[in-house]
């Protein structure tokens, strides 16, 4: 049978079959203990147990649901229908988990006692993760300890299952390989694993990769202090965090482009990448989408640079304050509040169901604004078209999650030299004729302006690629 991977002009029929439905029914009773603990309804014993077949039940759902439903096609893109669904395209379902993304993400931030935060004892979901975080470093689990585990599970399920959507295709297998490892080894196991061997330490280990500006703190002075007091790890966290933003990222992302991070590496990325691939085709694309997402990025850019900058002045000169101002209170908190809390946590994973899965890296996330400076002006990275080949179909347009036109690139002949790329190689995925390819090579003719000049013989002689 022939079929044609993104056309999805037609409503697919639901039919699942006896193991999809095994599949729904492990999920539903994975989620359904943690929501029973939520609401204090569980049984207040067993609770590794409980916490175990939870966990297993919900990533075993998602690996069978894919396997079951994938390997009966050809390899190539799936993504049939997702305009018929109402989680896909901005029904009632998709505004339902929007806002239960939401409140968790409000109640993660502002009301952890809801959660079943207690220093007397943690009750509720919280202490059916009690014995996963004692297992790591001996402490009742905190709210952010559950987040990480959570969001673990979420990338290495949902990864599973792109790996089984993409499979055929050997980019798409490799970066998400790597960011599965990434979260798991760097941003979950290793700091937990450390955490609990460096109980005598005050607290620094977190996720290595997390670079400044992206991890605002990483200047703060309890931060600054933390590491200083860490002895030679410590040293080590705070050496490899300025090296990691002053000359890795800088030297990486000339040579490939900031998909290195973005779509290998982070952890933000790697949500988006692989729990929110079925909502990629909802960025949006307007002209007026792109300018405003220019001013935001770059406008928290500057933010943080001067928030940083003001924090490094108390905390070189010995002074909390500046103009007679608390620096915590006017300057380091409404950032927190603003960019780390609300833009990051809840428009940035609240909002993948109506805003598209890269709303944070596209409008928010300073250190893509500084990669994507590099990747601008100063990178070897850009996606080649071969024009002539384009029937303008649209496909890459549409699975950008960045929102850019990469169809117009195409209709044009032109290299696609975007600050906003992240590499994630989508757009060339689904293009049923092989017209974009994602490149490394010299800086010159890499932006093309002029129009495409072509001789007799077919070959292009404006100088601008082949
Ligand atoms: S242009 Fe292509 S590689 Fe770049 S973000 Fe869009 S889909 Fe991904
Ligand atoms: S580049 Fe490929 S996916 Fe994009 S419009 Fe042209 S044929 Fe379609």
């Amino acid at each position: 049978m022939t079929e044609f991977p993104n056309h999805a002009f037609a409503k697919p029929p639901v039919n699942l079959s006896l193991l999809q439905k095994l599949a729904w029914l492990l999920a539903t009773v994975g989620f359904a203990v943690i929501v029973l603990h939520f609401l204090n309804l569980a049984p207040g014993a067993y609770y590794s147990t409980q916490l175990t077949f939870s966990l297993s039940f919900l990533l075993l759902s998602v690996v069978l649901y894919a396997a079951d439903l994938y390997r009966k096609k050809s390899s190539g893109i799936k993504n049939d229908g997702v305009w018929f669904r109402s989680l896909t395209n901005r029904g009632v379902w998709a505004w339902a988990l929007g806002l239960v993304l939401t409140v968790f993400y409000v109640l993660l931030y502002w009301f952890p006692e809801l959660l079943g935060m207690d220093a007397a004892g943690n009750t509720g979901v919280l202490r059916l993760f009690d014995p996963l975080s004692m297992l790591f470093k001996s402490q009742p689990a905190s709210q952010w300890f559950m987040y990480g585990t959570l969001y673990s599970l979420a990338i290495l399920s949902m990864g599973i299952k792109f790996l089984w959507k993409y499979r055929g295709n050997r980019y798409q297998f490799w970066r998400t390989v790597s960011v599965i490892f990434f979260q798991l080894v760097l941003a979950y196991f290793l700091p937990e694993i450390m955490e609990g061997l460096n109980q005598d330490k005050a607290y620094f280990a977190k996720d290595l990769k997390n670079f400044w500006p992206l991890n605002y703190y990483f200047f703060e002075p309890w931060h600054l202090d933390n590491m200083r007091a860490g002895g030679s790890l410590g040293m080590f966290y705070l050496v490899f965090g300025i090296f990691g933003f002053a000359v890795l990222t800088p030297i990486l992302t000339y040579f490939v482009g900031k998909r290195w991070y973005c779509s290998w590496v982070c952890g933000c990325g790697g949500l988006a990448e692989t729990a929110g691939d079925p909502f990629r085709q909802l960025s949006s694309k307007k002209l007026s989408s792109w300018k405003i997402e220019r001013w935001l990025i770059h406008g928290v850019l500057v933010y943080i640079v001067l928030v940083t900058a003001v924090v490094l002045y108390g905390y070189f000169s010995g002074t909390g304050e500046l103009f007679g101002l608390s620096i915590y209170e006017y300057f380091r908190k409404p950032y927190g509040f603003l960019v780390g809390a609300i833009f990051s946590g809840i428009a940035g994973v609240g909002f993948y169901p109506v805003l598209g899965n890269r709303f944070w890296c596209r409008c928010g996330c300073p250190l893509a604004a500084y990669m994507g400076l590099f990747q601008r002006f100063a990178s070897r990275f850009r996606i080649t078209t071969n024009g002539g080949q384009c029937i303008s179909c649209g496909n890459c347009s549409t699975y950008c999650e960045q929102g850019i036109d990469v169809r117009d690139y195409a209709q044009k002949g032109k290299n696609i030299v975007r600050s906003s790329c992240v590499g994630c190689g989508i757009c060339s995925a689904v293009c049923p004729r092989g017209v974009l390819k994602l490149e490394n090579g010299p800086q010159e003719g890499r932006i093309s302006e002029g129009p495409i000049v072509i001789d007799e013989g077919g070959v292009r002689i404006d100088g601008f690629g082949s």
